[in-house]
Parts: structure tokens; C-alpha cells; sequence
């Protein structure tokens, strides 16, 4: 929507429901939380691990503010990149099995970085029409061809890169996949793609900000079970989900490493972040290693609540991953349902257009290892209540 008069564009917002306002939290994050001065039990995190406020986590990042300062001081390339940037980088290229790694202060910024580094105008990028709304934004800023297949559709993408091959085999292609998709829950078809690219002569980005720390053996991410690493193949991590910290690392061949360094202009042309961040995630990358507990409890979580919430008039999606959104339609109902809950005690934000489809609102519980199964029938108690 374009707007000149802010004052209607506010209220035509207000009028379809989408309008979105902030709420202020106080305290830690975590299941139970202080939001506008209130306790609430929340369903709306992505700490699926529980570890935004570990105190461990915490202790490692006190010990170097307080021995070397908060600030980075400059961009990587200049005086700012510490050596607990490079460990980290070392470290979480060793823990998904690629040959190197680099870190990015978001990553939101990874992707526009990584997008904008390969492509350009004649080139194009085969992205999933679910992928995060990052992608769709670093597509636009590079100017390549956005061909966007069906979710999940393999088919559609093969059929779009066979005709790309045969209009301008000279294009760089890269094909640009979510692994969990961050509203859905679902997850992406990885061994699949990996094949389309090496048949395709293609690159593949896979952006497992939902799944490092939570899928695979001992929270390695989506890729945790294939071997050896294509020339091609870029994997996106971020640390403010399951990491609980904040920033982002993307892991390749040396080579698209070192072309990163050179050509990410997010990368670049920014402050790194405190090397106490570094220090933090080291110390939940630890901790993660050693999680199969958490992961473990988070899958009984998951199994228990789409058993409890079955049979709703808002169906669950069709997720096996701690997103676990109920489909409810239209935005009123959601945005009613939400604000119902929160008058309980239970904060579970609707999700509405543009971050969906318009018709899809949905109220996205997201699980934590936090959650205990008491915490899971409140939630279900109060559903099953206003489904009544
Ligand atoms: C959250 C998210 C991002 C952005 O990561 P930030 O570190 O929060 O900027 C990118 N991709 C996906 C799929 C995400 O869910």
C-alpha cells in the first residue's frame, strides 16, 4: 500500500485489523514473561531452547565486556574483526561440516549480502514462494530475475531452471530455499535440492535459521546428515533464534568465503558486532552440542500438543518442527482469538498479512524446551474453551 496521508493509511490498517503495535517486555525472555507489566505465558518466542537468558551464556559475554569493552569498533576489513569473530567462525564452519565460514550481524544482512555478492542483473535467482521475507528483499536488491516456485515443488523448480539452462545458459542461477519455513513450520525438500543444483549447474543458499540448533544430530541443522560439501552450496545460520544471542553465519567453500569478504556489502560496510556476542554464542554452540536433552523434551512438546489440539475448528499446520501454527483464516478472528488469550495470560500473537497470504492468518505457537507439559494444557484448556 502507498500512502501520502499517514493519518488514513494508519487507519485503513486499523480498519482491516493489521494494524501492529509493539508490546513491551521486561525482564528475560523465556516462557514466562513480563509483557506491558503483566506475566504472561508465552507461545511467541523462537528460543526454542530456552537459551536467550542462559546464565552461562550471559557469564561468557560479562567476561570479555568487562576485560576488552563492548564496542567493535569498526568494520571487519578495518580494525574490527576480533579474534573471537574468527574462533566463531572457525568453530561453526567445524560444527556443519564446510570448509569456512563468516559472520554477519544479522541475518537479515547475511542474505541481502550473500544474494547481492553473486548476483546480478543478468542472472537469476529460483527462490520458494515461502521464503523469508530477507530473500525476497536481496532478490529484489540484486536485480536478478526472481523466479519464485511453488512451495515446495520441485517439479516447478526443475521445470524453471531446464527452461533457464535453455534461454541463457550463460546466467549465474542460484536457487534460494528456507529449510524450516519460519510461518508454516514445514521443511524443505534439502536432499532434493542439493541434486537440482548439481544437475542444474546451479547455487543453492539454504537458510536454516529455524533449524540450526534443533534439527538434526545433536542440533548440528538441516544438513546435519549429508556428507562432503559442494563447491556451490552456501548454508545460512542465524544466532538469535535456538542460539539465543544475536547475528548470523554463513558457511561455504573457501573460495565463496573469501568472494564474500570481497563483495557483501553488508559485510563490509558495517560495524562488527561485539566481540562479546562471539563470546556468548561460542558458549551456546557448547551448550548446544551437549542439548539432546532440550531437543528431546521440545519433540515430546510438539507430539503432546498436536495431539491436545486436534480436532480444533482451526486445524494445525502440517509441522513436525516447535512451529506449530493453528490456521484460522481471516484477520479479525485471529487478531480476537489473540487478544482473548492475552486477557488469560497467554500471549500467542496472530500472524497476518503480508507476513501470509491474505485468508490465512494463523496464530503461531511457537515451542520452547522452556515449556513444561503443564504450560501446554493452559494453552490447550483456554483453545479448546473458546472453540466452545
Ligand atoms: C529470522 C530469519 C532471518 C533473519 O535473521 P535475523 O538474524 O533475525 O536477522 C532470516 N531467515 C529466516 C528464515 C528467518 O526466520
Amino acid at each position: 500500500m502507498r500512502c501520502v496521508d499517514l493519518e488514513s493509511g494508519l487507519a485503513v490498517l486499523a480498519a482491516e485489523a493489521s494494524l501492529r503495535q509493539r508490546r513491551v517486555l521486561t525482564g528475560e525472555q523465556g516462557v514466562r514473561v513480563q509483557i506491558d507489566g503483566r506475566e504472561m505465558l508465552s507461545f511467541a518466542s523462537n528460543d526454542y531452547l530456552g537459551l536467550a537468558a542462559h546464565p552461562e551464556i550471559a557469564a561468557a559475554a560479562c567476561v570479555v565486556a568487562q576485560a576488552s569493552g563492548v564496542g567493535a569498533g569498526a568494520s571487519h576489513l578495518l580494525t574490527g574483526h576480533h579474534a573471537l569473530h574468527h574462533a566463531l567462525e572457525m568453530r561453526f564452519a567445524a560444527m556443519v561440516g564446510a570448509p569456512a565460514a563468516l559472520l554477519f550481524s544479522s541475518g537479515y544482512m547475511a542474505n541481502l549480502g550473500v544474494v547481492t555478492a553473486f548476483l546480478g542483473r543478468n542472472d537469476a535467482l529460483f527462490a520458494d514462494k515461502l521464503n523469508h521475507a530477507s530473500l525476497v528483499d536481496a532478490a529484489r536488491l540484486s536485480g536478478a530475475k526472481h523466479l519464485r516456485y511453488r512451495h515446495n515443488d520441485m517439479a516447478d523448480l526443475e521445470r524453471r531452471l531446464a527452461a533457464a539452462v535453455a534461454s541463457s545458459p550463460a546466467a549465474i542461477r542460484f536457487i534460494a530455499s528456507d529449510t524450516v519455513f519460519s510461518m508454516d513450520g514445514d521443511t524443505a525438500p534439502v536432499a532434493a535440492l542439493l541434486a537440482l543444483a548439481e544437475h542444474y549447474d546451479a547455487w543453492l543458499l539454504l537458510d536454516d535459521a529455524h533449524g540450526f540448533g534443533v534439527l538434526g544430530e545433536h542440533g548440528q541443522g538441516s544438513l546435519a546428515s549429508h556428507r562432503g560439501w559442494p563447491e556451490r552450496l552456501i548454508y545460512l545460520a542465524t544466532f538469535g533464534k535456538a542460539v539465543g544471542v544475536a547475528g548470523a553465519a554463513v558457511a561455504g567453500s573457501e573460495n565463496a568465503i573469501a568472494w564474500l569478504v570481497n563483495r557483501a556489502r553488508t559485510y563490509i560496510y558495517t560495524t562488527a558486532q561485539p566481540p562479546m556476542l562471539a563470546a556468548a554464542t561460542l558458549k551456546s554452540l557448547d551448550l548446544i552440542a551437549q542439548a539432546d536433552d532440550r531437543r528431546a523434551h521440545l519433540c515430546a512438546l510438539m507430539a503432546h500438543l498436536r495431539q491436545r489440539l486436534a480436532g480444533l475448528p482451526w486445524p494445525l499446520m502440517n509441522s513436525t518442527t516447535p512451529i506449530q501454527p493453528l490456521l484460522v483464516g481471516d484477520n479479525a478472528t485471529a487478531v480476537r482469538l489473540s487478544q482473548t488469550l492475552a486477557e488469560r495470560g497467554i500471549w500467542l500473537p496472530a500472524i497476518r498479512p503480508p507476513t501470509v497470504p491474505v485468508g490465512t492468518a494463523r496464530l503461531r505457537i511457537s515451542l520452547s524446551a522452556a515449556h513444561r507439559f503443564d504450560d501446554l494444557e493452559v494453552l490447550a484448556d483456554a483453545l479448546w474453551g473458546l472453540a466452545a
